[in-house]
């Protein structure tokens, strides 16, 4: 199981500078080789392969002292960027283009990761031939060096950031005796099937917006928007970090919680079409929330499912009766007695149908009701879960 962490990266002012010199090599190194690849086809008619570019890497170094003054693995890292290029050519098209040095912002090291990255004293740092020395701060404790597989260093508008991947192993599954169903409401952000929410946390863009204003204001080219074009990307970097803090928190504290998760696969490309839909979902960041769930289930050893969606509001959870119901009535009303909120009653449809994809067994007490939680007749109904913890 691959896990990366990102980092902090900090740098001196002369760092900085150096990095941007080993991006301008980089973009030259890899038209190079795009150029040379493009040449031998002219003339031979054939490809060129990664190996063969890594052979007339040796003679660029050769020759270039510029060149032999970085890592050759760093060197070796554009290089197998440009193969990824001509390979997603041959599979989806798209011809891989030139490159500008000055919108290069990114190095890659694939090869013997973990002999460069050392600890000094209570500092992490990077220490790679031809590179400036970068201090590395990570928020979570760093697995240890020899698990290091591979080293993105990518510049961003206001920061410099050190993606470390590291190979993990892949902890057993839990048996499971709290399983979990969750649904991504738009109103709450999440329900879940044993009747807890967890609110919509609201971002304050009030301060993004003025920030927006204020650029808008400003005439083109002049140094009061670029000052203010700054300002905003500071804000919008803020909210999103705590975004994501967020939903670190979130995931975590959810895996914790339980060892069986069952959630809505998300069609998130046709509901995206749906032009209300849209700014809630994405506000909401469906995705980004099942992707760092499913990271952490996996480290967790919590078993994951993800089911079709399709009417889990309208099914009762407590009999399977079809109970039609348009998206302005929010309790679930069923003949067989059974009333719930609609969002619990939609949650604990997910969790019957995770449990059943994982092979275990739903046996449903019609009408049933195992406690009134929120005191005002809205309950779950009795589940008994048979066989979920031979999930394997
Ligand atoms: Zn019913």
């Amino acid at each position: 199981m691959i896990r990366t962490y990102k980092c902090r990266a900090k740098l001196s002012a002369g760092g900085h500078e150096r990095l941007g010199e080993i991006f301008r090599l980089s973009a030259e190194l890899y038209n190079a080789g795009l150029e040379s690849r493009i040449d031998c086809y002219k003339k031979t008619g054939e490809g060129r392969s990664l190996y063969d570019q890594y052979h007339e890497l040796a003679e660029v170094r050769a020759e270039l002292p510029e060149f032999a003054s970085i890592s050759s693995v760093v060197m070796r890292g554009v290089l197998s960027r440009l193969d990824k290029a001509y390979k997603r050519f041959f599979e989806y098209g798209g011809f891989p283009r030139f490159k500008s040095g000055r919108r290069w912002r990114t190095i890659e090291i694939n090869d013997q990761a973990w002999s460069m990255l050392r600890r000094e004293g209570d500092k992490t740092v990077l220490k790679i031939k031809g590179l400036p020395r970068i201090v590395v701060n990570s928020s979570r404790e760093l697995p240890p060096n020899n698990l290091l597989k591979a080293i993105r260093i990518t510049r961003k508008p206001l920061r410099t950031e050190v993606a470390l991947s590291y190979e993990l192993p892949t902890p057993e599954v839990k048996p499971v005796t709290n399983p979990v169903g969750i649904d991504m409401g738009i109103s709450k952000r999440l329900t879940l099937s044993d009747g807890e929410t967890v609110e919509k946390r609201e971002i304050d863009r009030k301060k993004l917006i003025r920030l927006q204003r204020s650029v808008s204001r400003k005439v083109k080219g002049s140094s009061n928007r670029r000052k203010a074009v700054r300002l905003l990307a500071k804000e919008w970097q803020r909210v999103s970090d705590k975004e994501r803090d967020y939903l670190h928190r979130l995931t975590s504290q959810l895996t914790k919680m339980y060892d069986f998760i069952a959630v809505e696969k998300l069609k998130t490309k046709n509901m995206l079409r749906d032009k209300h839909l849209a700014r809630s979902i994405q506000e909401q960041t469906w995705g980004s929330t099942i992707t760092l769930l499913n990271e952490k289930a996996e480290s967790a050893g919590v078993k994951m499912v993800e089911v079709d969606p399709k009417g889990t509001s309208q099914e009762c959870s407590a009999c399977g009766a079809a109970v039609k119901k348009d998206l302005s009535v929010r309790v679930h009303r069923c003949d067989c007695g059974y009333v719930a909120d609609r969002d619990i009653n939609a949650a604990i449809n997910i969790l019957h149908r995770g449990i059943t994809i994982a092979g275990g067994n739903v046996t449903r007490v019609v009408g049933g009701i195992l406690d009134d939680k929120q005191g005002n007749g809205l309950a779950r109904p009795r589940t008994v879960y048979e066989g979920v913890n031979l999930i394997t």
